[in-house]
């Protein structure tokens, strides 16, 4: 039997995840653990539940219901995460949505038909499939199965990645993927640990075997983090380290803090940065950077 994908969210309509109109699946479990993480919820490789103070009615339906006396009513805080074991009872009586599940599992059949509801759009706008997360990558042997299923439908698939994977484990799914969507964060390894918790010796390394080996396009992105990434000496070395790979394009992408919002719901071991956001003057500096060094920046 092949393995479920664990996946934390499916959204549709996207537009800023490869070419044309894309449904983007998000897979649970990540290898490092970014400081300015958009999607907390996607590090866990479990499933896990999430609380938003907001929607709850104080009803205590779900304390009634946990098997193991997880549900506290201290504060802001709901769940006793030491002992909660994730049964889900307490999702199922909590009618205001207070309690969700992050992270539903799928066969590939399953996540297939998921995929395939928007193949008109797909179709009509040379869009497709984006693999993200999360880190897809983790969820290697569920891809085995997925990927060729979604080429046999002849989907466009761009996988998003950290680039911290085992090389070995994705080379066999190259002929599957037609786009990947590379980040490049740091390239002093000991500044990339203090950033996301591991040092970017696999991720340097894994790019360039990617590059040499010309199988699926790599679109390199570099996300703009105030004083962390977006730095004067960060984004020079990156430039460097892209002519030394005759990378020609990058894209983009500013800070926002859509991830910080969710931290409080989950169990996460990061904090909000709360950073401002960057300037289009600032934006148009660093895109000018890139420019002058011959290296298109695209900006979203
Ligand atoms: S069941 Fe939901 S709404 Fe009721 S107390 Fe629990 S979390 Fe709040
Ligand atoms: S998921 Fe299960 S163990 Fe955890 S708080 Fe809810 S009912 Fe209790």
């Amino acid at each position: 039997m092949p393995e479920d994908g664990i996946v934390f969210d499916l959204q549709r309509f996207s537009l800023h995840d490869g070419p044309g109109i894309r449904t983007v699946i998000f897979f649970k479990g990540c290898p490092l653990c970014c400081q300015w993480c958009q999607n907390p919820e996607g590090l866990e490789p479990r499933p896990e539940i999430s609380f938003s103070k907001e929607k709850c009615l104080g009803c205590q339906e779900c304390q009634k219901v946990c098997p193991v006396r997880a549900i506290v009513f201290e504060g802001t805080k709901r769940i006793d995460r030491q002992v909660c074991d994730r049964c889900g009872k307490c999702v199922e009586v909590c009618y205001a949505e207070a309690l969700r599940i992050v992270g539903k599992s799928y066969t590939p059949a399953e996540l297939l038909e998921e995929a395939m509801t928007d193949m008109p759009f797909f179709v009509s706008s040379g869009g497709g499939i984006t693999l993200s997360g999360g880190e897809p990558t983790c969820q290697a042997d569920f891809l085995t199965s997925f990927l060729p299923l979604c080429k046999e439908k002849e989907l466009h698939i761009a996988l998003e990645t950290c680039g911290c994977f085992v090389y070995e484990e994705l080379e066999p799914l190259l002929s599957c993927v037609d786009l990947i969507l590379y980040d490049i964060k740091a390239i002093d390894p000991v500044l990339h640990q203090k950033l996301t918790g591991r040092s970017n010796k696999t991720i340097l390394e894994n790019l360039g075997k990617l590059l040499k080996k010309d199988e699926c396009a790599v679109q390199v992105r570099v996300p703009l983090i105030p004083t962390l990434t977006a730095t004067d000496e960060n984004l020079k070395a990156i430039l460097v380290f892209l002519k030394e790979h005759n990378i020609t394009e990058v894209s983009l992408l500013p800070y926002h803090k859509m991830g910080e919002s969710k931290l409080e719901g989950i169990d996460s071991p990061l904090r909000p940065l709360n950073l401002a956001r960057m300037s289009e003057q600032d934006l148009m500096n660093i895109s000018a950077l890139f420019r002058n060094a011959g290296i298109k920046a695209l900006t979203y």
